[in-house]
């Protein structure tokens, strides 16, 4: 009886370790090892934003996304796979960014994404490849001059489903009613309609509206501090740790404070020389 007890638990076992290995649902992409599947197939797929001018803006024209993240996520492809590697761009917004990397549909998000104690706790981060922080956009002359303006009016802010910015102004202006809406185009649209007073995000991307939108400015500057990392999922440390030796390589070479130049270098109000490496 003993023995058919042990025969009985050692088939369970050997059942399960070929279920494991075989690989079902979310198990197989948790063991999966990115880069090595990455460096075989000679690409990586970033999740990118594509309504964020200066970061990451689909050009109708041709069809293709533009941007800093863009430059920045092209250059440390080469770093990591070498010079024939691609870099593939899937577009996400700040709502489906976490989504689509826990389900495998992209290798990293290199998408405006603040490193947070609470988004550590699903993702993990690279080392800061950009230093934001919050801020406010409103119509030239409005009596909003700033954050606490926001507070002491009562004012309507307007800003995205997903970012850290609507919980942090809940925070800074808790009086204010906040209006939320589901990606920047329809935030900066909901702006200029008169829906609400003021929108919030990171100074880089409120820049980015005011160079389309003279009529709109930034003001009373940041009051956060916002490093972007690049996230992947967790126990891809191999493929964290090859995106921070690629960034360094990039930061070294001088190739980071070039394309720092080439997308900020002519944004009237940003300093770019603040935030070069
Ligand atoms: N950096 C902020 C965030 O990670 C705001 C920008 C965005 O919505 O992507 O949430």
């Amino acid at each position: 009886m003993k023995v058919k007890q042990w025969r009985f638990g050692l088939l369970t076992t050997l059942l399960m370790l070929i279920m494991v290995v075989s690989g079902c649902g979310s198990r197989s992409l948790a063991t999966k090892n990115i880069l090595k599947e990455d460096q075989k197939t000679q690409a990586i797929t970033w999740g990118v934003k594509a309504d964020t001018r200066l970061f990451g803006l689909m050009d109708v024209k041709d069809n293709q996304i533009k941007g800093f993240e863009i430059d920045l996520a092209k250059a440390l492809t080469k770093e990591m796979l070498g010079k024939n590697g691609q870099a593939k761009f899937i577009q996400v917004n700040s709502q489906t960014r976490m989504p689509l990397l826990k389900n495998g549909n992209i290798d990293a998000i290199i998408a405006t994404m603040t490193i947070t104690p609470e988004r550590e706790k699903q993702v993990d981060f690279s080392r800061s490849y950009f230093d934001a922080g919050q801020a406010i956009l409103v119509k030239n002359g409005s009596p909003i001059k700033n954050v606490a303006d926001l507070n002491q009016k009562k004012a309507t802010v307007l800003g995205v489903v997903g970012s850290n910015s609507v919980q942090t102004i809940k925070k800074f202006a808790p009086k204010a009613k906040l209006m939320q809406l589901s990606d920047y185009s329809q935030a900066l649209t909901a702006l200029k309609s008169g829906q609400g007073d003021a929108l919030t995000t990171d100074n880089g991307i409120l820049y980015g509206m005011a160079a389309e939108n003279p009529g709109y400015s930034v003001v009373g500057g940041t009051f956060t501090k916002e490093p972007y990392g690049v996230a992947v999922n967790k126990n891809q440390t191999d493929f964290r740790n090859a995106v921070n030796v690629a960034l360094t390589k990039i930061e070294k070479s001088g190739d980071y404070n070039r394309l720092l130049k080439k997308w900020f270098g002519h944004v009237k109000g940003f300093n770019y020389k603040e935030v070069q490496r």
